[in-house]
């Protein structure tokens, strides 16, 4: 039998290779991800990547800083190469500088996967156990929070209002398809125009049970 010892190994390695135990936070632009993300980020046992930020801590000279400025700016997404490449290395980063511990942490996840083939492709890397969809049937006040953070958050993307209605299109066109790609048992519905507190309550309700399941109590000593 002709074997390939360099394929097989990559084979293995990647059976092998363990999944991120991962909740979504999924939502339209202003939907309150990040906010509600930051939050659960604070709590031991959560690990938040946002990855919004991650693109926006980016030099802006450096090449992918550029191309970011350059998509973003017309309220379009990276190309999907780059940003599985970033998210993935984002990661590994995080992990060897034991930020970010996929033993003990339950990854929440915001801004990707954002489209369908962000999601394929990150299939062999996070398991899904739980989509959070928030939720919000009024367009316009969603505008309206995107245009007080522009202001508040120096946000060029938000500032321009084809922009934001651009940025829109593109949610409804590309990222609201990512949400069949998953079990309906495993996505679930929370309003987002509530007060931060009251989304919170709602989400902790959905996410803390899915917690206790998969990991230990993260303040316990190890055994
Ligand atoms: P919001 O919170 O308003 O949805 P983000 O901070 O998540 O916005 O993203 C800002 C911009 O960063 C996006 O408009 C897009 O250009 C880029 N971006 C973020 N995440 C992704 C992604 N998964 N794929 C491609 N582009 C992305």
């Amino acid at each position: 039998m002709l074997t390939l010892p360099g394929f097989t190994h990559r084979l293995t390695q990647r059976n092998t290779m363990p999944k991120y135990q991962t909740i979504l936070l999924f939502g339209a632009p202003g939907s309150g991800k990040g906010t509600q993300g930051k939050i659960l980020g604070h709590v031991p046992g959560f690990y938040h990547l946002s990855c919004g930020e991650v693109f926006r801590t980016l030099n802006v000279h450096s090449d992918l800083g550029k191309k970011f400025v350059e998509y973003s700016s017309r309220g379009e997404l990276v190309p999907d190469d780059l940003t599985i490449q970033m998210w993935q290395e984002n990661i590994r980063a995080q992990t060897i500088l034991s930020i970010y511990k996929p033993d003990n942490d339950l990854l929440i996840l915001d801004g990707i996967p954002r489209n369908v083939h962000q999601a394929r492709v990150m299939d062999a890397h996070i398991d899904v156990l739980l989509v959070i969809h928030l939720t919000c049937s009024d367009k316009e006040k969603m505008f309206e929070r995107l245009r007080r953070r522009a202001i508040k958050e120096n946000r060029f993307d938000d500032a321009k209002e084809d922009v934001i209605r651009r940025r829109w299109q593109v949610y409804e066109n590309e990222t609201y398809p990512v949400l069949d790609h998953y079990p309906k048992s495993a996505v679930r519905t929370v309003e987002a125009l509530g007060s931060p507190a009251e989304v919170l309550q709602h989400i902790l309700e959905m996410v803390v049970p899915v917690q206790a399941k998969h990991f230990r109590n993260a303040l316990e000593t190890p055994r």
